[in-house]
């Protein structure tokens, strides 16, 4: 059964499993203290939609914002990585209580995950992560995940959680993943503009989507901002899971976006399976190859990427890294493992299949990329 509308995230048969995800904005008051009232509605609300039967997951920030706010950090702790880092570890410690508090007294057990943008981008942590909340779920739990924001640094961190939402939703096997917001959903210009639309149906993020996009935050606490909040719907369309933007800011918002129905709902636009999907999420590639239109054609007709097409290849990396593959325009087209490591590649590329033998001295692999190890974008 397929997610067409915004209801169908709490319909149990279309959404039996949800990822629900926090904003910092939500979940932490001007004052810097947690929105307890706001907080306890939400958590009545998971209470309900487990006793329709839904499956909930839950990705909270507000981790640097609550610990900044105790240790009297400027700019609300992000001012610096290393302010950030520690306002996390303060205030995750504060915020992993107050979800077990307030789950408990709903009658749920809460449970934990620090994760980091490598946890997600190595496939054995990845599965790792995977069977713990599949467990977590069996068991009755609700998963309360976030990023490691005290040990991530700059370049390996996710820093928004939206795009962690997506991912955590893809290790989850959800359906579905709503985006709790301090704003509606995705207006067709800028919402400060006069006669902006909101758009209630989204199937694929286009280049003119993102054109839509502001990437500004409109509370300032947290990281995310519309352009985030995209490429999470980018990662959860490919992966066959629809993402939805509400606005989250009054009390028990969930019930309140249904019954209004207001709000942005991204339809996955096809299901990559398992491995693929987890591939086409990888944030962080270790190299690109770069091909001529030729084969750009080829792989959109669900080819594998052979020497042939090959005209760069940029970054050093050995055989099954995970690589982006781009047009000689710069266009991400599609992103893979390798069958060869980058030296190798260089020594073969824009060469026939049946020269590669010579080049190589050994008996060559079927593609440089094999489609099965290969998701276009
Ligand atoms: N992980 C960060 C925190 O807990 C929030 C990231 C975001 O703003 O999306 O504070």
């Amino acid at each position: 059964m397929t997610i067409e509308r915004l209801t169908d995230l709490i319909d149990p048969a279309k959404t039996p499993r949800l990822v629900v995800k926090v904003g910092s904005s939500l979940l932490v008051g001007k004052d810097g203290k947690p929105r307890r009232e706001w907080l306890e509605s939400l958590a009545e609300e998971i209470a309900e939609a487990r006793a329709r039967g839904q499956q909930v997951v839950v990705v909270s920030s507000g981790a640097i914002a609550l610990g900044a706010a105790r240790l009297g950090l400027a700019k609300g702790g992000r001012g610096s990585l290393s302010e950030a880092q520690a306002a996390a570890a303060v205030g995750q410690i504060a915020l992993g209580g107050l979800w077990s508090e307030l789950l408990g007294k709903v009658g749920i057990t809460a449970a934990q995950l620090l994760v980091t943008l490598e946890d997600l981008d190595d496939r054995r942590r990845y599965l790792n992560a995977s069977a713990t909340i599949g467990k977590l779920l069996e068991a009755g739990a609700v998963p309360v995940i976030n990023e490691n924001d005290s040990v991530a640094t700059e370049e390996i961190r996710f820093g928004d959680n939206d795009r962690l939402a997506a991912r955590a939703a893809q290790a989850a096997r959800a359906d579905a993943v709503a985006l709790l917001s301090d704003v509606d959903g995705l207006y067709d210009r800028d919402p400060a503009e006069e006669g902006a639309s909101l758009l209630g149906r989204v199937e694929g993020v286009t280049a003119e989507i993102h054109a839509m996009a502001s990437g500004s935050s409109s509370s300032g606490m947290g990281s995310g901002g519309m352009t985030s909040k995209l490429q999470a719907a980018e990662i959860a369309e490919r992966a066959g899971i629809a993402l939805a933007i509400f606005n989250g800011t009054q009390e028990r918002p969930i019930s309140r976006a249904m019954s209004e129905g207001i709000g942005t709902l991204f339809l996955p636009r096809r299901n990559d399976g398992a491995l693929k999907s987890w591939l086409g999420g990888r944030q962080r590639m270790e190299g690109v190859i770069v091909v001529d239109a030729g084969c750009a054609k080829a792989l959109a007709k669900g080819g594998s990427l052979l020497a042939t097409g090959i005209t760069e290849v940029e970054g050093e990396f050995g055989r099954g890294a995970a690589v982006g593959v781009r047009d000689v325009q710069g266009k991400p087209l599609a992103q893979g493992l390798v069958e060869y490591g980058s030296a190798e590649i260089s020594r073969i590329k824009g060469h026939r299949s049946d020269e590669l033998a010579n080049l190589l001295g050994y008996a060559p692999r079927s593609a440089v990329i094999h489609r099965d190890q290969l998701v276009l974008l």
